[in-house]
């Protein structure tokens, strides 16, 4: 029952700089042109030429920061790479296969083969399978080929012909390169203002000018198991008797929208702040910042001196701090949700909490290292709910479900592809939310549409604390039975 260790925090979060796409490019376009310059760096002179001529990429680099291209928009990637072909025909192929070599190098056997193997004990021969999840991926990490490939192509062409160039004395005539990079800002700007139209719509209001806050608790104890990266209709594919019990004889919410972007930090920190990521300040993975703006439930819960633990990967004390238990991701995937259900047994009966969030990993694991539409990933699902049901019963046991709030959701979906997430893509958008208990709707299903901003102040409500301070989703009341004076 491992904590995570400070190494494995700080192991997590540089890790993350090759993960997300965006720090990704610059690295990699970086580290592909010293290593394929390695043999000049002797010679000051050219040291210098390589130092100056990066700067002449910088405007490229932080466009390509800025703009991510999701989805389908990455096809349009490809436009700058022609124009550039067309316009100064000059390229050097060896860098540029080389670099196309180390990328899927990098993807498929550092990060699907040898870091999937040593972290969660995926087999030698993942490399067989995790190609096609490359070719694939929509998502916003760097193992997303149709994103990463035209940008660092173009970069890469740029900054050696620049090279070329101060090497040969001929010097660069940066004006008209300055002119593509103004070229590539419009373009990138119009495609991502006018076909970026998915994104979900948010709740404007806060939760407290909306909905009166609650006098007292509805419920003792509120128990919420986030199937991490659980995509919906292979939920509902996968044979899962006790998840199924819960589901129909509690409320379901048909249509539970993620948040933008679908990134599991950023899911839950809008899950357990109310609000969005411009709000709470957590963007993606990649948390540059530690620490959320904004209150969360456990702040809420403080105030009425009621306790919420959330335990869970590492990455998410980057965001919620002392209120996460950590535990290891260093682990064979097949062992991880039990070895964390096992931890929260112990955090149940040692620290009793009010409110005790669970993030259960391994499917999301087996998406991201096999695949969401092969049968590894269902099984992983089916082992979740043998899990929760045995969690469950023992909380029974315990007498700890008497007058208890389950319940059940995934962060986001996954796509095919690493089993990405993020971009939004299909599968990934509406998530398996459901809730059970003595306070809850019976055998009900709700189709209007939700969001998982209704989280935090949901369990708000239910335990009789206030809402967070920029809480901004629904309560979800549909699900809640009156309170308790009426009954
Ligand atoms: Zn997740």
């Amino acid at each position: 029952m491992k904590s995570a260790s400070k190494f494995e925090k700080v192991a997590a979060r540089c890790w993350n700089l090759l993960n997300e796409g965006k720090p990704f490019t610059p690295i990699f376009v970086f580290g592909t042109f010293l290593l394929f310059y390695l043999g000049d760096l002797a010679s000051a002179e050219n040291l210098s030429s390589l130092v100056l001529s990066l700067l002449g990429v910088i405007p490229i680099l932080a466009i390509y920061f800025i703009f991510d291209f999701p989805l389908f928009l990455r096809n349009y990637l490809w436009i700058p790479f022609i124009v550039f072909l067309i316009v100064w025909n000059d390229v050097n192929l060896s860098l540029l296969l080389f670099a196309t070599g180390l990328y899927f190098f990098f993807t498929v056997f550092f990060w699907g083969t040898l870091y999937y193997h040593l972290r969660i004990g995926t087999s030698w021969l993942n490399f067989t399978r995790f190609w096609k999840l490359v070719l694939k991926n929509s998502d916003s990490t760097s193992g997303n080929a149709q994103e990463q490939m035209p940008k660092f192509l173009l970069v890469l062409s740029i900054w050696d012909m620049v090279y070329q160039n101060y090497l040969s004395g001929e010097g660069t005539d940066f004006f008209p390169i300055l002119l593509f990079y103004g070229f590539i800002f419009v373009f990138a700007w119009i495609l991502h203002r006018y076909l970026f139209d998915w994104k979900p719509s948010m709740y404007t209001n806060f939760t407290k000018d909306s909905t009166k806050k609650p006098t007292k608790a509805l419920s003792d104890k509120v128990i919420v198991i986030v199937i991490d990266g659980m995509r919906k209709e292979r939920f509902y594919e996968a044979n899962t008797p006790f998840l199924d019990t819960l589901k129909d004889n509690g409320t379901e919410y048909m249509n539970m929208e993620t948040v933008y972007p679908a990134r599991t930090v950023v899911c839950f920190t809008s899950m357990f702040t109310g609000t969005y990521p411009y709000e709470h300040g957590i963007t993606s993975n990649m948390v540059w910042k530690l620490g959320i703006k904004v209150e969360s439930i456990f702040d809420s819960l403080r105030k009425v001196g009621k306790k919420g633990r959330l335990l869970g990967i590492a990455h998410l004390v980057d965001s919620m701090g002392d209120d996460v238990e950590t535990v290891t991701a260093v682990m064979h995937n097949d062992q991880a949700d039990p070895n964390i259900m096992k931890r929260a047994k112990k955090i149940m009966k040692e620290q009793d909490p009010d409110l005790f969030i669970v993030q259960m990993i391994a499917t999301d694991q087996t998406g991201h290292s096999r695949g969401v539409l092969y049968d590894e990933y269902i099984q992983k699902i089916e082992e979740a709910d043998a899990l929760v049901k045995d969690f469950v019963e023992w909380l029974d046991a315990e007498g700890k479900m008497e007058n208890t709030t389950l319940c059940i959701c995934a962060d986001h979906g996954q796509a095919d592809g690493i089993g990405g997430h993020g971009h939004l893509d299909e599968g990934e958008r509406y998530v398996p939310f459901f809730m059970h208990g003595p306070h809850i709707e019976r055998g009900k299903k709700v189709e209007q549409k939700h969001s998982l901003v209704s989280m935090a102040p949901t369990l708000a409500y239910l335990l009789g604390a206030p809402f967070p301070s920029h809480s901004r989703g629904e309560v979800l009341v549909d699900s809640i039975k009156e309170s308790r004076d009426s009954e």
